[in-house]
């Protein structure tokens, strides 16, 4: 018996955006966003999706989602392309697929009470008679940690945190299987991020929910993810499961990435300081050959030329670096250190 497709498999994905100039208004250039991601997600599982500002992983979030249409690529849930869906097409996977935005100030409608935002999609979706709604939307409040009373106060009246919790119940008000969280924290004190990544953690437990959790903080990446990948300039450089991710990062960028933020229950050699040189190039203009290559230690004149695959270099976890073509060179020693 063949084993089932995995809930969502994004396969080879491209997002670029064309920069208009001129006074015609002529395409002079692309932005390379996104620039051929691949990954899969399975039932209950949380994939975290890492790296800096620009390299594009927020995109992802939202391509997959087709809130914006892919350039190339296929997405397919459980199985189904969806890439090319009409609006339509997608009425029942925007059901299935949901998205916590990263801030809870600007994802709310001011002019909407806390009941009517959680409500809407249940509206658009024509889902139970308005009493039903109203019960759902009361239950909802309380699984995130709201009073029900609360559904008709207005967004300005709740703290940064009980908003994120509204964002929450918004999301699930559709029963979905997959939620894409963009940085959906990042916003947050450090003590409320603990209690929103404590709850989408007890309600992944609870719905059998599967998350992809956009993120730049590695220390929240590893508290609520099974599987890591880390993006650099578009492209995922690294992906597997987290022990292997923080023990044994393969990716000279990754090793940068947690030098910079020590977790103290990894190793010293995975906490040991690789500072990296320089900015993070321009994704209008990105380097040939491995794109990480105007930065990294370990640069040969190969990697100007040749784009490393993205490879299983050991079981399960996949890196695009020429060091390991011949197998994994374990460890990476930074030749500074
Ligand atoms: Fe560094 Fe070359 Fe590996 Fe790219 S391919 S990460 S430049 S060693």
């Amino acid at each position: 018996m063949s084993n089932p497709p995995p809930l969502l498999e994004v396969t080879d994905l491209k997002k670029h955006f064309p920069i208009h100039a001129g006074v015609f208004s002529r395409v002079s250039g692309q932005v390379h966003a996104v620039d051929g991601v691949s990954f899969r997600i399975g039932p209950g599982e949380t994939l975290g999706l890492v790296g800096e500002s620009g390299c594009g992983k927020s995109t992802v979030g939202r391509t997959l989602l087709k809130l914006l249409e892919p350039t190339s690529g296929t997405i397919r849930v459980a199985g189904k392309d969806i890439t090319h869906l009409d609006a339509a097409g997608m009425l029942p996977y925007r059901q299935r697929m949901q998205m916590i935005y990263q801030d809870p100030y600007a994802s709310l409608n001011p002019r909407m009470s806390a009941g009517e935002i959680v409500a809407e999609s249940l509206v658009i979706h024509q889902v139970g008679t308005a009493a039903e709604r109203r019960e759902r939307v009361a239950a909802l409040f309380e699984r995130v940690g709201l009073r029900p009373e609360a559904m008709h106060a207005y967004p300005h009246e709740f703290s940064g945190g009980q908003r994120q919790r509204i964002g929450i119940a918004r999301a699930l008000a559709l029963n979905p299987d997959l939620i894409v969280g963009d940085e959906p924290v990042s916003a947050l004190d450090v003590s409320i991020q603990a209690q929103i990544i404590n709850l989408l953690m007890d309600l992944q437990d609870e719905l059998k929910l599967s998350y992809l959790f956009v993120a730049h903080d590695l220390a929240v990446v590893e508290h609520i993810s099974h599987r890591v990948a880390v993006m650099y300039l578009g492209r995922i450089v690294e992906m597997t499961d987290k022990v292997s991710l923080f023990e044994m990062p393969l990716h000279p960028y990754t090793e940068a990435l947690l030098s910079a933020v020590p977790i103290p229950k990894y190793s010293a050699r995975a906490r040991r300081r690789v500072i990296l040189k320089g900015d993070v190039p321009s994704p209008i203009n990105p380097p040939t050959g491995c794109h990480f290559h105007t930065r990294c230690p370990y640069a040969t004149p190969r990697c100007r030329q040749d784009v490393p695959a993205l490879r299983e270099v050991t079981p399960g976890h996949w890196a695009s670096c020429h060091l390991h073509d011949s197998g994994p060179m374990l460890p990476l020693r930074s030749p500074a250190a």
